[in-house]
């Protein structure tokens, strides 16, 4: 199956260069405005094909994209200084209609990954611009911030994240929440799990493992500028779910029909994933302080979309 992914920048080619060591798609595209860095990355990647199962690479314009399966949209621009995020959000959105429509001349209803942030949002405006339907469009959404909440549970308890089983949901950003109501070690809520495993798990524990889940791409970007590698992975987990149809359940972005008396509102919530995209949203167990703050987090990216609604072309 092939890929292609808009934007071969840090993000993109961290993609590319996961889903190739693994070896999920028989064919990669990269595809950016800047045509010679999307050949250089190409080229670069390709030099690694005598070792691992070699994959067809190419970059370019977006011809380089026909018969794609799946589209990952990674491109955007950073924030400049001084700029309001709004600003930012209608730049990108522009960026991301763009990549949906010329997609679209290439290839015949892939499934597109929406990436660039601020995700969730610009996983509506894909929607929007694509005129697909819904379980074709899928944000990376909280795939990354559970994989870092995994991390950080198992770190806590000296265990491989993989058994650790505790979801972020909402938005991919500041409102988002952890049910921690349903999280669990091999079916043992966490909390029993805390109770005796002779850890220092007293007191704010729960809230400190949040804050440093919530706040880690602040703290990454502090030290190294930008976060690639973690994302990367997320997204090829996401398509080797898709590329081999195993119905895997991850916290990718969706745009929901109706959620708490909000219309067509896109936001991650534990979702079977396989060959046409979403196969079923989950419907998770919540505390009632947990579903407040998820419908929050909702309202928080309706409020966003609503602000997109005045620019015209955009919504
Ligand atoms: P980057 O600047 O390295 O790469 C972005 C690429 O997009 C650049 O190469 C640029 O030339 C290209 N681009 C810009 N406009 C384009 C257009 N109109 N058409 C095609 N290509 C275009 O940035 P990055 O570090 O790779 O980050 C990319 C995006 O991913 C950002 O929006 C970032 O915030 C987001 N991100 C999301 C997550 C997540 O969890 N969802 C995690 C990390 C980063």
């Amino acid at each position: 199956m092939k890929v292609t992914i808009i934007g071969a920048g840090m993000v993109g080619s961290s993609i590319a260069y996961a889903t190739m060591i693994k070896g999920i798609a028989r064919e990669i595209a990269l595809v950016d405005i800047n045509k010679e860095l999307a050949e250089g990355q190409a080229m670069d990647l390709s030099h690694g094909n005598a070792y691992v199962r070699p994959t067809k690479i190419h970059g370019g314009d977006y011809d380089v994209s026909s018969d794609s399966d799946v589209v990952v949209i990674t491109a955007g621009r950073p924030q400049k200084g001084g700029e309001s995020r709004l600003q930012l959000l209608k730049d990108n959105a522009r960026i991301v209609k763009e990549a949906v429509t010329k997609s679209l001349s290439f290839s015949k209803e892939p499934v597109f990954i929406i990436v660039s942030n601020p995700v969730d949002v610009l996983t509506w405006v894909a929607w929007k611009a694509s005129g697909l339907p819904r379980n074709r469009i899928i944000g990376s959404g909280t795939t990354l911030d559970t994989a870092r909440l995994r991390q950080s549970i198992a770190d806590h308890c000296q265990l491989d994240p993989r058994n650790v089983h505790a979801y972020v949901l909402g938005e991919h950003g500041d409102s988002e929440i952890v049910n921690w109501s349903h999280a669990d070690i091999a079916g043992i809520p966490l909390t029993d799990f805390c109770r005796n495993c002779r850890r220092d798990c007293e007191g704010d524990l729960f809230q400190k493992l949040f804050e440093e889940t919530k706040n880690a791409a602040y703290r990454i970007i502090e030290k190294k500028g930008s976060t690639f590698y973690g994302i990367g992975l997320a997204v090829s987990k996401v398509l080797s779910t898709i590329f081999n149809n195993q119905h895997s359940v991850l916290t990718v972005s969706t745009v929901h029909s109706e959620f708490e008396g909000l219309k067509d509102v896109p936001f991650s919530v534990p979702t079977i994933l396989g060959r046409e995209g979403v196969e079923r949203i989950l419907k998770v167990g919540l505390s009632s302080e947990e579903l407040k703050g998820l419908s929050n987090s909702a309202g928080v990216i309706a409020n966003a979309i609503e602000s997109l609604r005045d620019e015209e072309g955009l919504a």
